[in-house]
């Protein structure tokens, strides 16, 4: 989240993090990333009436920030809870770029091609995974 936040808002505010660590039921349990799984049709760009949000190739979005008004549609048309706003009122996304995953010291996050065609989406690790069991 720190590295997501500082490499493209040059700021440590995890508000500012396209993505999310969240737990997944009571601060007991584990913890789950939330990011964009890159739709092939995405329902957040079908819901964003601005046009701010468009259909990536390979999947997810683009996000033209410059005519973003806020309206947080496509947060309530995410089915993973993959958009939030920013620390500016605007929506914040994941762009696959994998400076997560990169800067991550446990590997719980690793870039994955798709197999099936050039989609690139990021995942917990396979390393996590055996840690987990
Ligand atoms: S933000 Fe949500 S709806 Fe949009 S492409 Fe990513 S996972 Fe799909
Ligand atoms: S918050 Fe921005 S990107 Fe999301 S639906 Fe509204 S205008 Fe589109």
């Amino acid at each position: 989240m720190m590295a997501c936040a500082r490499t493209y808002y040059d700021t440590v505010s995890l508000r500012n993090s396209a993505i999310d660590i969240k737990t997944s039921g009571g601060i007991e349990s584990a913890y789950v990333p939330v990011v964009c799984h890159a739709c092939k049709d995405p329902p957040c760009a079908l819901a964003c009436p601005t046009g701010a949000l468009t259909k990536r190739k390979g999947g997810g979005v683009v996000l033209k920030k410059e005519i973003c008004t806020g309206c947080g549609q496509c947060i309530d048309a995410c089915l993973v809870g993959a958009i939030h706003l920013d620390g500016e009122g605007r929506a914040i996304v994941c762009r696959h770029c994998g400076v997560c995953a990169k800067f991550c010291p446990h590997g719980v996050l690793e870039m994955r091609k798709v197999e099936d065609k050039d989609e690139a989406e990021i995942l917990p690790s396979k390393t996590a995974d055996k840690e987990d069991a």
